[in-house]
């Protein structure tokens, strides 16, 4: 599944095309993807301006003239690229490469953009775990995909006053309570992984410890909020630069240049200048950790 960095590296890839374009005609080639996609999609959709395009946790949001707001989440292995008569982008770089094959580009929306070029934006999802859905006028926030999300991990408003009020007296890991969309929308396994690490701290320590038992944050909690806030980040900023390196090219896939310190390392050198340990693998709540035993405690 795409994390955040990946879902940004796409809505930032599409803006340029969609923000200030006419939806000219929109194509649904098949009734449903792992929804049925809403009744008469292709009709809402033609002649639409696109106001805006936004992110929330691992959804892209499409803000639509009259109030409509499109939600659409790209699943295990949906994506988009971007055709006109002179060649074609895929946006988005992705840590595994994704399908172009034609037999599952399930949603096309024909565009006139804001310069007046006409392009064609093409969903592809072999797997079909993605979805589009459609959110009433006013009402996107309110929508049950993302009414429940918890605060996210990109902006100012996570910081380690934040980290204590949702960790305060829970005995739960830190892993799982990161993992938990509810707190935190939109932090995945490996950018959790890959935060602890960098804080020093075990996916194993009771979340509660980062607390003072008066809710305040303690040094470490200050350290978690940092390292989570500058791991996406980073990884959105490698997101971006690999994205200008081949949106220019053929439309032949990128790979997420991002490289993981622990992530998917388990028997290799903790890469910690001086720390000499080597990482580990465990399973938490059916999910791979890894971490390294010896700095992260
Ligand atoms: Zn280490």
């Amino acid at each position: 599944m795409p994390e955040l960095p990946e879902v940004e590296t796409v809505r930032r890839g599409l803006q340029p095309v969609l923000e200030g374009a006419r939806i000219v005609r929109a194509e649904a080639r098949r009734p449903n993807l792992r929804f049925p996609l809403p009744d008469r999609f292709a009709e809402h959709l033609a002649g639409r301006l696109v106001a805006s395009l936004g992110r929330r946790a691992k959804y892209l949001t499409a803000h639509l003239d009259g109030g409509l707001a499109l939600i659409c989440h790209l699943g295990m292995s949906g994506s988009f690229r971007i055709e006109d008569e002179g060649g074609s982008g895929v946006p988005g770089i992705f840590h595994r490469e994704r399908s172009k094959d034609a037999a599952h580009d399930h949603v096309v929306f024909h565009v006139e953009t804001a310069a007046g070029e006409l392009k064609r934006v093409v969903y592809n999802d072999p797997r079909r775990f993605g979805f589009m859905l459609f959110a009433e006028p006013g009402r996107l926030a309110e929508h049950p995909m993302l009414a429940g999300l918890g605060v996210e991990p990109t902006g100012n408003a996570l910081d380690g006053d934040l980290l204590a009020d949702l960790f305060r007296g829970r005995a739960a890991p830190l892993k799982s309570v990161l993992m938990d969309q509810r707190l935190i929308a939109g932090l995945g396994n490996i950018y959790v992984c890959e935060a602890l690490w960098r804080a020093g701290l075990s996916p194993r320590r009771a979340a509660g410890s980062l607390a003072t038992a008066a809710g305040k944050p303690s040094v470490r909690a200050g350290r978690l909020a940092q390292s989570i806030r500058d791991v996406i980040a980073a990884a959105i900023e490698a997101g971006g630069s690999s994205l200008r390196d081949h949106m220019q090219t053929d439309g032949s896939l990128g790979y997420f240049q991002h490289s993981f310190r622990v992530y998917d390392r388990e028997g290799e050198a903790c890469p910690r200048p001086g720390c000499g340990g080597t990482i580990e693998r465990i399973v938490q709540n059916g999910r791979s950790t890894f971490y390294c035993p010896a700095c992260q405690r």
